[in-house]
């Protein structure tokens, strides 16, 4: 099974080559606003010629919106807007052109409707200060060095590595992945690089395919599991929090920029702002990482597992802190059991929203009508049950699978509620073979995506 997989690694960058890739984000940035601004001017000088009554095929022309056009448009104007343009790869204005054009095409969809995500406004322009630097290379020697501690990069040359590529070079030694694009950028106050793969899966089956897991993602655990395991936070965890909420209390002390006023932050803000960013990064790490291990033991073990939709009934306080965190767990936790139970031949489904999986009782099947967030023990005043809260909601999740399998994809009668559809199963994002190419430039996945984004190939 093919599949397009990302591989991301830390760099050890010096102050050189830091000055390079900033430049290179640099002028994509120039090349980002540059083009942003054409089009606006475009598309302002087209409405005003329409409010004069100017016939539709005598209006200016529009630009074109693709990155093919984007980037005539701007090879034409290069030597004027930059032109200091040889210094840096054409790489770097090809990943600012690309980010605009995709910006272009998301809006245009979300205006026409075409787009089933969330609403998208128009482009902005980048600037220095809020953007992340960021430079993506889909052409050119893009290799890991044999010491697997480096990696080579058009014109950024050789660049050190702060932990090691050995399992993406096990693979490309093997012949079983293809680097289509490398992008370094600066997350959380660090620099990574990642490279964008074609991987050639061998596919495995679960351990247990006819088993059923239900997982209730938590804050105080990672998850609880319908079998009554408690899958515990990644060590370090819970300091790190700590140490993140400190830094955000000193964050507040300090003088940050104000909008209205157009006030400047001061340097000891900025530092600070600085460190809370590196500890926010660490904790999504090492959630990340848990999150990981989790999802590759289920989907390698069971063949349904199922989820929740969203953290609607909050099993946890409602402090903003908390729920961010667990809301951005269980997203976590949807997008890698998505593809891993696609790698492994299992499947993943999904509780609705508005499935009462914590008030429910996963003996009798009685819904209570409420149940405070105090109440860590689910006691069941029908049949006498007491148990977990959390596992009792993971119970009752893997309970719905059966569910699932009687009704079929159709709507799933309730349970002593009256919602509608219960359950739904997962439908992993298809790319039809062809419409991937490898190594050409604004085919490959979006710049500023998640890391490890993956989308399962037809084959
Ligand atoms: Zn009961």
């Amino acid at each position: 099974m093919k599949t397009i997989q990302a591989y991301r690694f830390a760099l050890d960058l010096n102050p050189g080559q830091e000055r390079d890739v900033l430049a290179h984000a640099g002028a994509a940035r120039v090349a980002h606003n540059w083009a942003l601004a054409r089009v606006k001017a475009v598309m302002d000088q087209r409405t005003a010629e329409r409010s004069y009554g100017v016939a539709e095929q005598l209006l200016t022309s529009s630009l074109p919106w693709s990155l093919a056009g984007l980037r005539k448009a701007w090879n034409t104007a290069k030597p004027e807007v930059a032109p200091w343009w040889g210094e840096v790869s054409k790489e770097a204005f090809n990943t600012g052109l690309d980010a605009l054009a995709r910006g272009l095409k998301n809006w245009s969809d979300s205006r026409k409707g075409a787009r089933a995500a969330r609403p998208v406004g128009f482009p902005r322009f980048k600037s220095r200060r809020r953007s992340t630097p960021s430079v993506r290379f889909t052409t050119g020697a893009i290799r890991v060095e044999p010491d697997r501690m480096h990696v080579v990069l058009p014109r950024l040359g050789r660049l050190k590595l702060h932990e090691s590529a050995r399992k993406l070079a096990r693979r490309l030694d093997a012949g079983t992945a293809r680097i289509m694009s490398a992008t370094v950028r600066r997350d959380g106050g660090r620099w990574h690089v990642a490279f964008t793969v074609e991987v050639d899966r061998v596919e495995h089956g679960p351990a247990r395919p006819g088993s059923t897991v239900g997982v209730d993602v938590g804050i105080k655990h990672l998850a609880v599991l319908s079998t009554g395991e408690l899958v515990a936070n990644p060590r370090h965890l819970l300091e790190a929090q700590a140490g993140m909420r400190a830094l955000g209390r000193a964050l507040s002390r300090k003088t940050g920029p104000d909008r209205r006023t157009g006030r400047r932050p001061s340097k000891r803000w900025e530092r600070a702002a600085a460190r809370l960013a590196r500890a926010h990064a660490r904790v999504a790490n090492l959630r990340r990482d848990g999150l990981h291990k989790l999802t590759t033991r289920l989907a390698t073990t069971h063949g349904t597992v199922v989820v929740e939709d969203l953290n609607v009934t909050g099993m946890l306080a409602n402090r903003r802190l908390a729920r961010h965190i667990a809301d951005a767990g269980f997203a976590e936790v949807r997008r890698q059991l998505a593809y891993k139970t696609g790698w492994n031949g299992g499947r993943m489904l999904t509780a609705d929203r508005w499935y009462p999986s914590s008030k429910t009782c996963s003996g009798c099947g009685t819904v209570k009508t409420k149940l405070a967030l105090s109440e860590r023990e689910y006691q069941c005043e029908t049949c006498g049950l007491v148990i977990d809260r959390d596992h009792n909601a993971a119970l009752n999740l893997a309970a719905l699978a059966a569910e699932f399998d009687t009704a079929g994809s159709g709507p799933v009668a309730g349970r002593g509620a009256d919602q509608k559809t219960r359950v739904h199963g997962q439908v992993a994002v298809k790319r039809q073979p062809g419409t991937a190419p490898a190594g050409q430039t604004g085919t490959v996945s979006p710049q500023g995506e998640t890391t490890d984004r993956v989308l399962t190939k037809a084959h």
